[in-house]
């Protein structure tokens, strides 16, 4: 089977290891924007893997670029590892070549100030009540298209969104007949050494980070100032963590996929300097996104500031501890109530010496490779958009323990207030 992996960043880095150990992919193509970085992974690997591997350079955001590409290799799937600006981009190449398509973050706007996307975002704001500046409503509005080309379009096989989404399918369908409640804990108790680096893409990571949170509750979106909502964790493998509560993309289609449900919340655990250091990039203004003029240049402060900060690719080989990613169900189950909490721990050490990157990339690039996976094998299969909890989880959840990601149920779990 052909696969076209688009991007060469963190996450790509292990989802290309992955799709290399699986022999269902016979074929894989790894393009991005610098194909030096492509070259050098496609040479380590070529001697480790039986699927023949061949790399080009694309423009993500260019769909000529794109289709060029894709008439070329002509791809069954394309996963897109590259950065959530690019995924509308992405799916009109498929569909217009005829191609499965895959990804881990649903779009986002690389310029928020554009008013024609402002229009839509301020509408969406107001109708739905929350103000991230991503949200599901572009990609579900392509599933006539997908549906029409006879394609399957599989949104969010990350680990969050992703893994906790099939968590969920799972624990509904072999532990509750109702979930009403599900907290999503992403704790990352590593330590690179540096007063303040971040774990993925320093842009997309400050924007989700730095916006209001929310949380849905009985049918509606309820927003909270940034970092509002605090709570201590005591969590397995790693410790006791203060975590705050974050919007995040999962909730949306949670809310949407889970009858029953009444609350979703999403909480992250961030450390004392990170915070610190984040507020004060906020306060004097580096967070920014819109263009400032600076020497006769322009330059937005965000992207400057991404140039400044250590490459999330450099911090594997510093970072030790654990992550533990998981979620905390609680619902009904044969009228009784019931609570489980279902999770993975990840060692950011073990992951270096297997892929030469940190667990935050691993535990986005394996589930990234297994929904492409499913997609190309026909385990998964249908036209259309979907979301991973809209698909059986059991396939999934046991190569989540294959492909070193295992999980653990506790069915006694210390729940959240
Ligand atoms: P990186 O910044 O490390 O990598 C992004 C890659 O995309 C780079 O290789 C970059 O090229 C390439 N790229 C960017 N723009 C273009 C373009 N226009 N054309 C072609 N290639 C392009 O990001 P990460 O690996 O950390 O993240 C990848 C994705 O994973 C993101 O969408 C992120 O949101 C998502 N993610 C999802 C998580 C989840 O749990 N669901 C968790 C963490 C991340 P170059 O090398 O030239 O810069």
């Amino acid at each position: 089977m052909k696969l076209l992996i688009i991007g060469c960043g963190g996450v790509a880095t292990v989802a290309i290891h992955k799709c290399c150990q699986n022999p269902i992919f016979t074929e894989i193509c790894i393009a991005s924007r610098t194909v030096s970085k492509c070259d050098a992974l496609a040479a380590k690997l070529a001697p480790t893997t039986s699927a023949r591997l061949t790399t080009a350079t694309v423009d993500a955001d260019s769909l000529e670029s794109l289709t060029a590409l894709m008439k070329a290799f002509q791809p069954h799937t394309v996963l897109n590892v590259a950065l959530p600006y690019q995924d509308l981009t992405i799916m009109d190449a498929c569909l217009a070549c005829g191609a499965n398509y895959v990804d881990t973050a649903n779009y986002e706007a690389e310029d928020t100030d554009d008013p024609a996307w402002r229009a839509v975002y301020e509408k969406r704001c107001k109708e739905k009540g929350f103000t991230a500046y991503f949200d599901y409503s572009w990609q579900w509005a392509y599933q006539e298209k997908f549906k029409a080309a006879g394609l399957t379009a599989l949104l969010g096989t990350g680990f969050d969104p992703g893994v906790t989404s099939v968590f969920t399918a799972y624990a509904l369908k072999h532990y509750f007949d109702e979930i009403h409640n599900i907290d999503i804990l992403d704790c990352n108790g590593g330590d690179h050494g540096y007063p303040f680096a971040t774990n993925f893409n320093p842009e997309i990571n400050l924007r989700e980070v730095s916006a209001n949170g929310s949380y849905w509750e009985n049918g509606h979106w309820v927003e909270t100032k940034p970092m509002a909502i605090k709570r201590e964790y005591d969590f397995a493998g790693v410790g006791k963590k203060d975590m705050y509560l974050l919007h995040h993309e999962e909730i949306e289609s949670l809310a949407k996929n889970i009858p029953h449900v009444k609350r979703i919340r999403f909480f992250m655990t961030f450390g004392q300097s990170y915070l610190m250091h984040m507020n004060c990039l906020q306060n004097v203004g580096m967070l920014g996104t819109t263009p400032v003029e600076f020497e006769g240049h322009e330059i937005v402060p965000i992207k400057f500031l991404k140039a400044l900060l250590p490459d999330p690719a450099s911090l594997g080989s510093r970072t030790v501890g654990k992550t533990n990613i998981g979620c905390i169900f609680t619902g009904i189950k044969d009228g009784k109530e019931r609570s489980i909490y279902i999770y993975n721990i990840c060692d950011h050490q073990e992951c270096y010496r297997e892929t030469g990157t940190q667990a935050v990339s691993y535990t986005t690039g394996v589930p990234a490779m297994i929904g492409t996976a499913l997609v190309a094998s026909g385990k998964w299969s249908g036209a259309g958009v979907f979301n991973v909890e809209e698909f059986d989880p059991d396939p999934y959840m046991e190569m989540l323990n294959a492909y070193g990601l295992p999980w653990i149920v506790d069915e006694h779990p210390v729940l959240v207030d």
